[in-house]
């Protein structure tokens, strides 16, 4: 492809990418292909001789666009939407037309410098402490993939300085400290590196978040066995529930035990700091006040495209301390004077993509306003979503609504008392099969200790009341059905 074939399939694709966007509402969410579909349409090797790229284009077309969940379908309630916008799409695209790893200040400076910048803006719309911001020259901001591996950078930066000031602790002593509402990758770090991970309880009737006492027990019982929990990875906005740890709580704690790295996991909530009324809740004064470090995903719910993962932490030194190896085909005049951030050493890789365009083009779009007006819509839709199932006979929230997000069961009215736990649970399951073999919306499913739940998240660009007020007669029509069905497995000959 020379360059004017380029622009020629470029606007096409661009055509044919507004076409998919004007469709999208008419499409299922869920694409009706059994697994290893594409196999019918794809060879097994690649071509010996080159294609037209026009028969490429229409492939994609043809046989990938079918396979597609599509995320972007105002009825995606699951996981956690990934809110994307056209601005992102055009950073990626130049990010990748300069096809920079810009690893060092010198291998491409804009690509460092405007990483730095970003990092402080995303820091201050957010309200993060001036300590967080690259400006301040002691902590500072980086992106990163995924939450997943600015949890595992971190671990690796507090093992380091936590061997650093230990130097008798043994590897097999080090423990991580999650909640059982950690998202997975705490578990993943600890398997990565080979380190013990523990799982602190915590309870329905404290919202499934995480409270000062128990961490402190457990502190406390690890000490009398002689191992050295190093960091607590504590989550603001779990996956399952939205729960959010006691930050006041893991203060008082963490204060005698200044050993104990602490990590926010805000991935999903985090951007919401946005919008000064949710900071509260959030617990974003105790995150400035003693977070060693701080990761939310602007790549969920932050209008920015997958993947971009910000990362702060309260002192650079140790993430430097603990990755830098500088052989010397990267020794360069700018980055040994100090006077350049050297991303190669804020991160696990050498190489990494230009994601700073994404977030530069979608914060002057959007403007902050815009950005937190997304943010408080989103929360608006849920609220009316929740105040629905609220009122609803059948249908009642398991814990408390938080942000965006919903968990709910079927709780088939009067019986409650009169049901196991296993029996609603069964209950649920089927609620939850009828809605997954639905195609025109998306819900996931959660286990909240041992309550089936379903739950559902507002979040994709497109979603208006519309789509969430389908989305209740959807859910409440099939829980409806499910109550049919159950009644009439219950009934005796006599009713
Ligand atoms: C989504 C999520 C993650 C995982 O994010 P990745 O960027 O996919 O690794 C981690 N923690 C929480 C709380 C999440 O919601």
């Amino acid at each position: 492809m020379d360059i004017e074939q380029f622009r020629k399939a470029g606007y096409q694709a661009v055509d044919r990418i507004c076409e998919y966007y004007y469709t999208l509402q008419n499409r299922s969410v869920i694409p009706k292909v059994e697994p290893g579909y594409l196999k019918n349409y794809i060879p097994p090797c690649a071509p010996e001789a080159g294609e037209d790229f026009q028969l490429i284009a229409d492939d994609y077309q043809n046989f990938i666009l079918p396979g597609l969940t599509h995320w972007q379908h105002p009825s995606f309630f699951a996981y956690f939407p990934t809110a994307c916008t056209f601005e992102g799409m055009i950073g990626d695209l130049y990010s990748s037309s300069a096809c920079n790893p810009g690893f060092n200040w010198s291998s491409s400076p804009a690509c460092t410098e405007l990483e730095v910048t970003m990092m402080d803006w995303a820091a201050q719309l957010l309200g993060l402490s001036p300590v967080f911001l690259n400006s301040s020259a002691i902590g500072g901001g980086v992106i990163q993939t995924s939450a997943s591996d600015s949890a595992l950078l971190v671990v690796v930066a507090a093992r380091s300085l936590y061997q650093r000031n230990h130097a008798e602790a043994k590897l097999e002593d080090l423990v991580i400290y999650t909640s059982t509402q950690t998202h997975s990758l705490g578990v993943k770090a600890g398997l990565v590196l080979g380190l013990q991970v523990r799982a602190i309880n915590v309870k329905l009737e404290d919202e499934f978040s995480l409270r000062g006492d128990t961490l402190k027990a457990a502190l406390k019982e690890d000490a009398k066995l002689g191992k050295r929990p190093f960091i607590l990875i504590a989550t603001v906005g779990t996956t399952s529930s939205g729960a959010i740890d006691n930050l006041p709580e893991i203060q008082e704690v963490a204060r005698e035990h200044p050993d104990l790295w602490v990590h926010i996991d805000a991935a999903w909530a985090g951007v919401a700091l946005s919008c000064p009324e949710n900071r509260g809740k959030l617990y974003l004064r105790e995150t400035n006040d003693f977070a060693d470090s701080f990761c939310t995903n602007f790549h969920k719910w932050g209008l920015v495209n997958f993947d971009f993962s910000a990362l702060w932490v309260r002192d650079r030194s140790n993430l430097v301390d603990a990755l830098e190896v500088t052989p010397v085909f990267l020794r360069s005049k700018q980055d040994d004077s100090g006077m350049a951030i050297d991303y190669r050493n804020w991160h696990l890789g050498l190489g990494r993509r230009f994601r700073s365009l994404k977030l530069w083009f979608v914060l002057r779009s959007f403007g902050a306003e815009g950005f937190r007006k997304h943010i408080r819509r989103a929360i608006e839709l849920n609220n009316l979503f929740a105040g629905l199932i609220s009122e609803s006979k059948i249908l009642s929230l398991v814990t408390p609504s938080s942000f965006a997000l919903s968990v709910f069961r079927l709780v088939p009215a009067g019986v409650q008392d009169d049901l196991s736990l296993e029996a609603l649970n069964e209950l649920n399951r089927s609620l939850f099969g009828r809605l997954s073999a639905r195609q025109d919306i998306m819900l996931t499913q959660t286990n909240l200790n041992g309550i089936f739940c379903i739950r559902l998240v507002v979040g994709a660009v497109r979603t208006d009341e519309q789509h969430v007020r389908n989305a209740y007669d959807v859910v409440a029509e099939e829980a409806e059905g499910v109550l049919q069905a159950w009644h009439q497995t219950t009934a005796t000959p006599s009713d």
